[in-house]
């Protein structure tokens, strides 16, 4: 199937063609027919899928039959709501919005807490027709008056999941009382919890339920490997990778604020440009740590689970486990950031014996046995780890990392292979030592969703993301949502 089939304007063709997108991907197809027809739908899919224009393509083509270009903001009322629970997912799903939009005559902007509120209001004021924004922000803005919600005509939820965690059910019933109720809902969901069910069954009119990978399932495209390693040893290995495999682009998981912080300052010991982004630091520095990544200004990004989640970057070729998730499907979510749109993607994984039952719990999940891996030339060294520690940090003095960053270089591989080991009852205690990320401490949504006590009438549609030449076109996946028996039977399934 093509774009052109699909019920788009030539303005909204030519912005997907300047995306260079040649065909839609599985949930495209799916999604925007039905929304193009004005149907509720409720959507399984994760980042990764290209539900992002599964949504915006179609919601810019029904606001696009009224759009204007009065210089009035009174003629610019907010017509669609997109809310989404993080500020990078907000950047993300506005800059679709523009890029899609892009020969519309229609105002889009975006909204989200942890800065200024002030430019945001300026630009709320001018009029818009689209608006991304957090939960949070957006009541803010109601409750200073600078927005009404009053004409919206389509809501959209992406990662309710998410949201949901992050407790902003109330905030989202509270908005939803502040639009009309004749409205088109679209909602998003990797996983499905029976509170999901619940806001799907409140929010949801006869949803078309869309599904495009089966629930925790990896892209094929993603090539596991696990090396295992005392924890102690730990940065040196990581470090020893880095350089061996000449990585360009990588994206390490860390479990805790302070762990990322740390990781980050011993990397750039090492000469690895990077930068950790996490709960503690502000929209400024996580805006600019992800731009720097994203134009390979920096080589690494350090990250825990929660600033990560939804975080889109293009061509991401490695993903780095420095520790193992608690909870099993977070391993799903990190790896999700690499294997993407038809690219091939490396999930590598550090695993201490403390996380056999981690790595066990993984592997069930997503039943796949991961590759234990020996890593060459790596030499775990278990003696002078403090002179070796000083050794590595006179060598890398002088590889300032804000300079090179300021100029845009690479850090310089320094040698074949850094080692310094050696248990250290320090290092024993911090492995040990809780998650402190509050956000990552709040349970992740992971019972599968029966749709049959949740939604009635449900369309099935079932159906892969195929990325590209290579990937296993057409390939049928268990449905997240299991039709009603009697709802089978009305299809003639049975
Ligand atoms: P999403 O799941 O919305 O986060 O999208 C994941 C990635 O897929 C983004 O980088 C999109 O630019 C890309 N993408 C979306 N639709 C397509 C398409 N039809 N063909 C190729 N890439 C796409």
């Amino acid at each position: 199937m093509s774009f052109e089939q699909l019920g788009l304007s030539t303005d909204i063709l030519r912005a997907i063609s300047d995306q260079g997108y040649t065909n839609p991907t599985p949930i495209q197809e799916q999604a925007i027919p039905a929304i193009l027809e004005g149907k509720d739908v409720m959507g399984g899919a994760q980042t990764g899928t290209g539900k992002t224009a599964g949504f915006t393509l179609p919601l810019l083509r029904r606001l696009e039959f009224h759009a204007n270009t009065s210089m009035s903001p009174a003629r610019h009322p907010v017509r669609a709501l997109i809310l989404v629970p993080t500020r990078e997912l907000a950047l993300q799903v506005y800059e679709s919005v523009k890029s899609y939009g892009k020969y519309l005559p229609l105002r889009s902007t975006v909204i989200y807490g942890g800065v200024n509120i002030d430019k945001q209001i300026d630009a709320v004021r001018a009029g818009v027709e689209i608006l991304v924004a957090t939960p949070g922000r957006l009541l803010d803005h109601i409750q200073q008056k600078t927005l009404v919600l009053s004409k919206v005509e389509i809501l959209v939820l992406d990662e309710a999941d998410r949201m949901l965690d992050m407790g902003f059910m109330p905030d989202i019933k509270q908005i939803i009382q502040l639009m009309p109720v004749q409205r088109q809902n679209l909602m998003f969901s990797a996983t499905f919890s029976t509170e999901i069910k619940k806001l799907a069954n409140t929010l949801l009119k006869q949803p078309v339920l869309i599904e495009v990978a089966k629930q925790n399932s990896v892209s094929d495209l993603v090539t596991h490997v696990v090396y295992r390693v005392e924890p102690a040893q730990k940065q040196a290995l990581l470090v020893h990778l880095i350089k061996q495999k000449n990585l360009k682009q990588v994206l390490i998981f860390n479990r805790t604020k302070h762990g990322a912080d740390r990781l980050a300052k011993q990397l750039s010991l090492h000469g690895i440009t990077n930068a950790a982004i996490h709960g503690d630091k502000n929209q400024l520095q996580r805006t600019q740590a992800l731009d720097e990544f994203k134009q390979g200004l920096t080589q690494v990004l350090v990250a825990t689970d929660v600033a990560a989640r939804g975080l889109d970057i293009d061509e991401l070729s490695h993903v780095i486990n420095f520790e193992l998730p608690n909870n099993p499907e977070d391993y799903v979510h990190r790896i999700g950031r690499t294997g993407r749109a038809g690219s091939k993607g490396f999930a590598i994984s550090l695993v201490s014996k403390e996380e056999n039952a981690s790595l066990q719990g993984i592997e069930q999940l997503i039943k796949i046995k991961l590759k234990i891996e020996e890593s060459s030339g790596f030499t775990p060294n278990t003696q002078n780890q403090t002179k070796e520690k000083s050794n590595v940090r006179k060598k890398t003095e002088s590889s300032n990392t804000d300079h090179a960053r300021k100029n845009g270089a690479r850090a310089k591989p320094r040698g074949d292979v850094v080692r310094f080991n050696g248990t250290n009852g320090k290092d024993k205690a911090r492995s040990s030592r809780k998650p402190e990320d509050p956000l990552f401490t709040q349970p992740y949504v992971s019972e599968k969703m029966h749709a049959d006590a949740a939604l009635k009438e449900p369309a099935k549609l079932d159906g892969s993301f195929a990325r590209g030449k290579n990937s296993r076109q057409n390939k049928q996946v268990a449905a997240l949502f299991t039709p009603p028996v009697a709802d089978k039977r009305k299809q003639g399934e049975q």
